[in-house]
């Protein structure tokens, strides 16, 4: 009878609850929620209500100590002298609140602890938070799927709007630590299991990534300053592959640490930056380059990229491009910097403009690395050593052979060969002409050029001397 079991309507049940119908019958719809059809209407009975509330409070109260687990375990470390101070007895936290604080202490948690960034993946049941490393991932801990939920929001509130310049890529934003604003940068990804958030610290203090690329230190200070310095040309001879996405990311890297705006314009994609501009330039026949280096000019770029130098068109672009006040990086499939040279003049480019506006030029070399696990180390002769304008008695690695090499050799060890456009280097591009004998001799000693990368590479027994005996001269 309805009179003896009580029954509240959905009126009734919606002031109770501090629900609206549309979230009472949403419980409906999930089970958590009973209801019971008297006389043809839809009521709740008491247990059912009582029965909703007791597990409602008891998720509020798993998510609230949840949130305190975690508020707790991401705190920064205490100021040593209120350590003795009994803290007061934390008020119970309203997480839905509170998600952006804890957000904050995720990040700034990361950041004390060296990562790179962090990563919010959603999973089977819930979210996961990782680590990024130097080498690789670390799974930090597992959020429950609301309090993931609470998280991912405040992540992307706090992101905002996708930044201007690296739209649709990456969102910015800072978080504070010691009074030093870090810049965050994110990517949302959207996967069937929900949405990833990935965050990526620009730490003022991080590393120069060009020696990771085979520069030496002296070559990293020349090339660093050569950006700096007036607007121009600089040519990177290799072949089109992953290397040089990743060259180019290296170089844009370092400049988009300073502030400037980098845009590249690439024929194809190799990966995704966070740190510059992409424009896709359109492929296959009649496609023009003219409409889009004009549009990457319109940003007012401070440098810009181009992923492969293919046509007289474009590589007249890139010139017009330097007496707009633009920084310009160009890559081309060339074997040495003296035939990229002979490339851009057989573009129609000028000599003279050659001349006066070309930066430098860096060519690539790949060479075996000495396996470190095995290498024994033998002294210098005297003609060694003065080949390498090294001290007698130095020492250099000597390959040995290992199960893990099995020749001595593992991996590859790439030099850099960098000339400078130094008053000398240009009067030699003024009057440069096939197969150009002149300019390949003044480069072969070039101060940044490869006889002295590989001086260097051997010295740090990195690679044999007899693999590069034949760069360093008499
Ligand atoms: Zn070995």
């Amino acid at each position: 009878m309805p009179e003896e079991t009580p029954h509240t309507d959905m009126a009734g049940l919606t002031a109770r609850l501090s629900l609206r119908p549309a979230e009472v019958y949403r419980e409906v719809k999930a089970g958590k929620l009973k209801t019971t059809i008297v006389e043809g209407r839809t009521l709740f009975a008491e247990a059912d209500i009582k029965a909703f509330e007791e597990k409602r409070d008891a998720e509020r109260n798993d998510l609230a100590d949840e949130f305190t687990k975690w508020h707790e375990e991401l705190a920064p470390p205490p100021p040593p002298e209120t350590e003795e101070a009994k803290p007061p007895e934390p008020p119970k936290p309203d997480p839905v609140a509170q998600a952006p604080a804890l957000a904050d202490r995720l990040l700034l948690h990361a950041f004390r602890s060296g990562a790179l960034g962090v990563h919010l993946d959603p999973v089977e049941n819930g979210f996961r938070a990782l680590y990024r490393r130097d080498g690789g991932l670390d799974e930090r801990g597992r959020f429950s799927a609301r309090l993931g939920e609470l998280l991912r929001q405040a992540l992307k509130v706090k992101l905002g709007k996708p930044d201007p310049v690296t739209q649709p890529v990456a969102a910015l934003a800072k978080i504070d630590h010691e009074g030093q604003a870090i810049q965050v940068q994110g990517t949302i990804a959207s996967t069937l299991l929900g949405e990833h958030v990935h965050l990526r610290f620009r730490d003022p203090r991080k590393k120069d990534g060009l020696e990771d690329l085979g520069y030496t230190p002296e070559q990293a200070v020349a090339v660093r300053k050569l950006l700096d310095g007036r607007a121009g040309v600089l040519l990177v001879a290799g072949a089109a592959d992953p290397f040089a996405s990743r060259h180019r990311l290296g170089l844009a890297d370092m400049l988009a640490a300073g502030n400037r705006l980098v845009v590249s314009l690439e024929h194809r994609v190799h990966f995704k930056s966070e740190i510059l501009v992409q424009l896709a330039l359109p492929t296959g026949e009649g496609a023009e380059f003219a409409p889009l280096l004009a549009a990457a000019l319109a940003m007012s770029p401070d440098v810009l990229f181009l992923d492969d130098v293919r046509t007289a068109e474009e590589a007249k672009g890139l010139f017009e491009a330097v007496a707009a006040g633009v920084t310009v990086v160009a890559q081309l499939r060339s074997p040495g910097n003296a035939d990229a040279l002979l490339r851009m003049v057989e573009f129609g480019i000028g000599k003279d403009v050659l001349a006066r506006d070309l930066l430098g030029t860096v060519a690539r070399r790949s060479l075996r690395r000495v396996c470190p696990t095995c290498a024994g180390l033998r002294p210098l002769d005297p003609g060694e050593a003065a080949l390498l304008r090294a001290e007698p008695g130095t020492t250099v690695a000597e390959p040995k052979t290992c199960t893990e090499c099995g020749d001595g050799f593992r991996d590859r060890r790439i030099l850099q060969d960098i000339w400078v456009n130094t008053p000398e280097m240009s009067a030699l591009v003024a009057r440069i002409e096939p197969p150009a004998q002149e300019l390949r001799a003044w480069g072969s000693k070039a101060e940044h050029g490869i006889a002295n990368a590989a001086r260097t590479a051997v010295l740090d027994r990195e690679i044999a001397l007899a693999d590069v005996a034949n760069l360093l001269g008499s």
